[in-house]
């Protein structure tokens, strides 16, 4: 009987039980690499959105991270972040498919333009590629089109620079159109844009495409830099839905890593200088028995990251690069390690998620600041909760419900509705929020009876827009007030007021309480009590939702021309959440 078989000589790494079992919980499924990143090496980084983590480690040990679209200087770090810099090479976003990345290169260099390149939306533009790069969107077409060509210099001149590329594949399944076949990163109609049928179809790559597109991006990427080099890995992210109804979410995402996971195997064995780097398989392996994933069974712990990104330094790296930077701590006992981790999640900018906020109901709402696109939220002054029980105040720009939802009614009216206009904003609590007016004033009531005589002073009919938010309640001569304003505005003049709550009683109620303070309480009968009628002054109330808390609160426009009831009857205005 012979002992010469073929297994007789594999190292430890060959066996599940040395390899897997015993490695303890630092297994390290990488055996060997084609190349590591040295000293000077630019690396770019593009991808879904596990690839954000990847890039946030690469700059966290002070790795060199290209990035050739740094944000314009004018913008404050958090504004910085709100609108995408920095968070890849150039300002891409996420890059979900092989055949998202194709187009991209072939978008920068002009052999590719889409049908739909440009989505105006409620006076908006929006880029149906990177439908979220841009809090709020484009606020005109100029500036959209500014931005796209220096954008698209910054893709050449990261495509051209780079000397490896770090990309993460994290989707099969994307929106095509049936026009041009231009890939979009998320639905149509989900941050932008509208669904069509007959327009937008759903396709789901299978190995032979991905394969394609991929070697097809390496040569048209190797004609402009040659020596370009590829590091290849697969988000371990499951499928936040499938869109196929006949599939199981979890068969669909089986199918869609599997593909994804074969191309890699693929492109590496046809390109030189392509490595497949396996953080799918270290964030989902058996050794990790789930750990690895949040309560949602889909986000990826920190912890996790953080061990992708030690095997990552480990084998890609040169000593030489890392120097004196701090090297990843050793994991903590398991036990411990799962406590601490339950609550350390990272926070990934995942395009798929966005989709889940849309298709969620209220109770689960997701919240969202839609002045600073925040998502961290605590209670609001004196501890108080909104109505629907969740916290009011935007941690990140401080806004309250009122603030989000007087903001969330104008954005839903058109750009040139708004964009001549001469506006005055009447004791605005927060003086920094974007407004799209031509020119804002303000009035300020600085001390009791102080806000009636400054509006006295001013000219008639000088104003085309005024904005109050809970101004009127707190006036001793609340009509004396309205009156005024309504003297200021001018033929074609609008008056947004947001009142607390008028919904909730039938009548005007008398608060008592000392001057400057809440005065009273506006019922169902506000435009009465205002005597609108008797001014010739019309009203029309929106009901809006708080993207933040999901409370809805009745927004007013009076006004006294009446071609603007139509002007107002926006098809955009978003009482309700985006649904699909
Ligand atoms: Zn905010």
């Amino acid at each position: 009987m012979t002992k010469d078989i073929p297994y007789r000589d594999l190292p430890d790494h060959s066996f599940w039980q040395r390899g897997v079992c015993d490695a303890g919980a630092d297994v390290d499924p990488v055996v060997a690499v084609p190349f590591t990143i040295g000293v000077g090496d630019r690396v770019a980084t593009a991808g879904s959105c596990f690839a954000q983590h990847i890039s946030r480690h690469l700059r966290k040990v002070g790795f060199d991270t290209l990035c050739t679209e740094p944000p314009h200087g004018l913008l404050r770090p958090q504004e910085a972040v709100a609108f995408n810099y920095g968070l890849y090479t150039a300002r891409y976003g996420n890059v979900n498919t092989a055949r998202q990345l194709l187009q991209l290169f072939q978008r920068a260099v002009g052999s590719f333009v889409p049908e739909e390149r440009l989505w105006a939306d409620g006076g908006r533009f929006i880029d149906p590629f990177r439908p979220r790069i841009q809090p709020r969107g484009f606020a005109c077409r100029e500036e959209f089109e500014a931005d796209q060509a220096q954008h698209f210099a910054a893709v050449r001149e990261a495509f051209e620079t780079l000397d490896v590329l770090v990309f993460t594949l994290g989707l099969t399944e994307a929106w095509e159109s049936t026009g041009d076949g231009a890939v979009f990163p998320i639905c149509p109609g989900v941050a932008g844009g509208r669904f069509d049928a007959q327009r937008h179809r759903m396709h789901n790559f299978d190995v032979g495409e991905v394969t394609d597109d991929m070697l097809r991006f390496i040569d048209l990427l190797r004609e402009v830099n040659p020596a370009a080099r590829l590091i290849l890995t697969v988000s371990p992210v499951p499928l936040v839905a499938t869109a196929f109804a006949t599939e199981h979410v979890l068969a669909a995402t089986t199918y869609s890593k599997s593909v994804l996971r074969v191309a890699c195997a693929e492109i590496a064995r046809r390109r030189p200088q392509v490595a497949y780097m396996p953080s799918f398989e270290i964030i989902t392996g058996q050794y990790a028995r789930g750990r690895y994933f949040a309560p949602d069974l889909r986000s990826v712990t920190e912890e996790g990251v953080g061990h992708v990104m030690r095997v990552f330094f480990r084998h890609f790296v040169d000593a030489a690069v890392l120097g004196d930077a701090p090297q990843a701590p050793p994991p903590p006992t398991p036990a411990v390690a799962h406590l601490q981790q339950m609550g350390q999640l990272a926070d990934a900018n995942c395009d798929d998620d966005i989709l889940r906020h849309a298709l969620a109901t209220t109770p689960a709402l997701h919240q969202v600041c839609n002045l600073c696109d925040g998502e961290a939220f605590g209670p609001g002054p004196h501890g108080r909760l909104s109505s629907t029980g969740l916290k009011p105040h935007c941690e990140r720009c401080g806004s309250l419900e009122r603030h989000r939802v007087a903001s969330r009614a104008l954005q839903a009216l058109p750009r040139n509705f708004l964009d001549w206009r001469r506006a005055l904003l009447v004791n605005p609590q927060r003086k920094d929020d974007p407004m799209p007016f031509r020119h804002c004033d303000i009035a300020q009531a600085t001390a009791p009876g102080a806000l009636l005589r400054d509006l006295a002073a001013r000219e008639d009919g000088l104003y085309d827009f005024i904005v109050l938010l809970h101004v009127l309640e707190h006036q001793d001569d609340d009509r004396a007030v309205f009156e005024q304003l309504v003297r200021l505005l001018s033929p074609r003049g609008v008056m947004q007021v947001c009142f607390v709550d008028p919904h909730l009683r039938p009548w005007t109620s008398i608060a008592t309480g000392p001057a400057g303070s809440l005065r009273r309480w506006y019922g169902r009968d506000v435009s009465s009590h205002f005597r609108c009628p008797t001014l010739q002054v019309h009203v029309k109330v929106d009901d809006v939702t708080d993207p933040g808390t999901g409370v809805v609160m009745p927004v007013h426009f009076f006004y006294g021309h009446p071609e603007h009831q139509a002007a107002l009857e926006t098809p955009s205005a978003p009482t309700q959440e985006i649904s699909r």
